[in-house]
Formats: structure tokens, C-alpha cells, sequence
């Protein structure tokens, strides 16, 4: 086989690069005022390319929950210029960017049929994506993979031209750059762990996390939306909200009684 012989003859490159990757791994490189500089620039332009809700209420219960859950994060967040879009896109889809640019698909708010506690438990969900600079520590691993492959390029310089396309052929598979890299399995609990907490401060049912995640697999026959893509099991994702369920119905329920308000049984 062509490829194991390649592997055993280029060995030490790739364990090279494998140490690039595990030593930027899980760690922000870059810094929080430019990547937040970015993220404007870039939702600026996405707010002028796509579609925007006209749809008032939809637009004023965004700002309404994004505004409360915020406002919960800010201790984690101090600063942030929050901003929260709707887009009349079908696809039900949420995202948030560094700098605290948050989008929410008309799509995603008939899926809930404008039910609060489940766009909020969205909205906590991309929030805490925020709160944890999840986008910085991504692009810092795919700069870690980038600059992996200026080093291979070097190393390869004096091997034939045959090689050197085999090993940026193989480099390359499964490697993005860019502002959309789709967050790990373990981000992804993360940002589930702390935006049930965030909603549920925020005086919001966090059982409306389990009704939303449900109807997301309920959904199967629909393309699968980006932000669910590099989740493996949307029934696991329940059990695990499942098993965080007591603490954060403690949490809705004082924040409720905080708010002068009567929490659902
Ligand atoms: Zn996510």
C-alpha cells in the first residue's frame, strides 16, 4: 500500500505536527479585541447579504431573552456589545460570534413556536459559546494546523513533486480555516452545561431545553443544521441536560421568586 509506506517514511513530520496541534489545543491564541473586531466587520456584512426578519415581535422577544441571558453572563463577559439578529432564513439555525454577535433563524423561532423557554435555552446555549471564547480557542488549533503545514512544506521542499502533493493531500483532510469552524463535542457540552445554568438564571425553563433538543431530533428527514453537525447524538445531549436538570430547575426557581414571579410547577 502506497499510503502506509508514505506514513512510515514521513513519520516524524506528521508526529511534528501532531505537536503543534495538541500544544495549541484548548488554549485562545489570539486576541479578544481583534477577533471581536472581526466578528463585527463580518456580521455587519452578513447583516447587509442576508435576509432580516421583519417580523416585530419575533425581533423584540430576541432582544427581550438575549437582553436577560446577557445579562446573567456579564459577570463572565464584562463589556460585551451584545447584539442580537433575527434573519429570515428557514433553516432552523442559531450562531454566535466573539464579541457577543448573536444570530437566530426565523426557522429556529417556528420550530419552538415562539415558545421563550426554548429560544432561550438556545440563546444560552450560543451565549455561553461566547463566555467560554470557544471561536478563539478553535481558530487558535487551526492556526496551530496551519502553521503545521508551513513546516511540512518546508520539510517536503526537496522531495519529489509526487510526495509533496501526497502529503498536502493528506494534510489537508479535515482541516478548516476560517471564522466558521464547527465547535468540538466538547465545546459543545460546555456551551450546553453552561447556557442550561445561564437560561435558568435568567428565569427561564430549563425544561424548555428538553422539549427544544427533541423536536431537533424529531427532525431527522431535515438537512442537518450546522450547529447541530458535529454533535454525534442529539439523545445523548438530552440525557446529559437531563442529568444537570435538578440543579438548574433550583436556579429557574430563584431566579423566579428574585423576579417577583411564579414559577411553573
Ligand atoms: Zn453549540
Amino acid at each position: 500500500m502506497q499510503n502506509s509506506r508514505f506514513f512510515e517514511k514521513y513519520l516524524s513530520y506528521f508526529l511534528l505536527i501532531f505537536l503543534f496541534l495538541f500544544s495549541s489545543c484548548g488554549t485562545a491564541m489570539l486576541s479578544d479585541e481583534s477577533l471581536a473586531k472581526k466578528s463585527k466587520t463580518q456580521f455587519s456584512q452578513m447583516k447587509k447579504s442576508e435576509p432580516l426578519s421583519n417580523n416585530a415581535s419575533h425581533k423584540a422577544m430576541v432582544q427581550r431573552i438575549g437582553k436577560r441571558i446577557a445579562g446573567v453572563a456579564q459577570v463572565d463577559l464584562p463589556g460585551t456589545e451584545w447584539e442580537f439578529v433575527v434573519f429570515d432564513i428557514r433553516e432552523p439555525n442559531a450562531f454566535a460570534m466573539p464579541g457577543g454577535k448573536v444570530g437566530v433563524n426565523s426557522g429556529l423561532i417556528a420550530l419552538a413556536n415562539g415558545n421563550e423557554d426554548q429560544i432561550a435555552a438556545v440563546l444560552g446555549h450560543e451565549i455561553a459559546h461566547v463566555a467560554f471564547r470557544h471561536s478563539n480557542k478553535r481558530m487558535s488549533q487551526a492556526m496551530g494546523i496551519a502553521l503545521g503545514g508551513v513546516i511540512l512544506n518546508s520539510a517536503m521542499r526537496n522531495k519529489s513533486s509526487t510526495d509533496r502533493m501526497l502529503a498536502s493531500g493528506v494534510y489537508g483532510l479535515g482541516t478548516t480555516v476560517g471564522m466558521a469552524l464547527p465547535f468540538s463535542r466538547s465545546q459543545e457540552q460546555e456551551a450546553d452545561h453552561r447556557g442550561l445554568y445561564y437560561a435558568a438564571m435568567a428565569g427561564y425553563d430549563p425544561r424548555g431545553a428538553i422539549s427544544f433538543w427533541k423536536k431537533m431530533q424529531g427532525g431527522k428527514k431535515r438537512k442537518m443544521p450546522q450547529f447541530l453537525s458535529t454533535h454525534p447524538n442529539p439523545g445523548n445531549r438530552i440525557d446529559f441536560l437531563n442529568a444537570n436538570m435538578d440543579r438548574a430547575l433550583a436556579l429557574y426557581r430563584d431566579a423566579k421568586i428574585a423576579r417577583g414571579e411564579k414559577p411553573n410547577p
